[in-house]
């Protein structure tokens, strides 16, 4: 099912490379690599890929650069693969237009699963269809979207208003982190002040009504300084 899917792998680190290419190719995704930024480029333009794994740390040029060069005229989808080092330039890349991330060292499943979810929401984009009105469902929990409802193993959750759309927002984009500035300007609006604190409060109060382990989330979790990922769906 996989065959038809090309992905441009950006990593001037052979083993990365060579790691991603092998767990990719077993899942019968085509790999194009590229060693350089500057080659990174050519390819998207001549080999259209559906998908770009891309390195931060680059030989020739600087990450984010090749991701503003690419915005100019591509939306396929980018994950940015970054070392703890560039902890700063991640949230900058998805600033910039990069869809997701994930941070060396990381195992197949986890990138597996970044590229899956990376797929789904841009096939949406491409067939313009409505965000999923159908509800989510993850490991006993569910969130009725159309009837504003929460329930856990059936029981209802009351939700005030606020955190309910915060909730809704990340389960429409479960399996992809929401940076903070986006989930506050989604919920408080564009001219919010850019303070976490509201957030982080509303956060609490969504996982002390939610989680069976607030301390131990398995619903939403925290992305260190960047923002919050909900788990995929069963
Ligand atoms: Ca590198």
């Amino acid at each position: 099912m996989n065959q038809m899917i090309k992905i441009l792998v950006i990593e001037d680190e052979k083993n990365i490379r060579n790691f991603i290419t092998s767990v990719l190719t077993s899942q019968k995704y085509q790999v194009i690599p590229a060693v350089t930024g500057k080659e990174g480029l050519s390819q998207a333009a001549s080999r259209c890929p559906d998908l770009i794994l891309l390195d931060l740390g680059l030989p020739d040029m600087d990450g984010l650069s090749v991701i503003d060069r690419l915005r100019e005229w591509s939306s396929v989808p980018i994950i940015v693969i970054s070392a703890r080092i560039q902890e700063e330039d991640k949230v900058q890349a998805l600033d910039q237009g990069a869809d997701d991330y994930i941070t060396k060292p990381f195992g197949n499943s986890e990138l597996l699963a970044r590229i899956r979810t990376a797929l789904r929401h841009s096939n949406r984009m491409q067939t313009d269809a409505p965000l999923p009105n159908r509800p989510y469902h993850s490991q006993g929990l569910t969130i009725d979207f159309e009837k504003h409802q929460v329930l856990r193993n059936g029981t209802e959750i009351h939700l005030t208003q606020n955190e309910f759309k915060i909730v809704a927002l990340l389960a429409k984009n479960c399996g992809k982190v929401l940076l903070y500035d986006r989930l506050i300007e989604h919920i408080w609006g564009p001219y919010s002040e850019n303070d976490n604190t509201i957030l982080r409060v509303n956060m609490a109060n969504i996982r002390r009504k939610i989680e069976p382990n607030p301390a131990e989330p398995v619903y939403i979790f925290t992305e260190i300084g960047v923002g919050y990922r909900m788990a995929e769906e069963d």
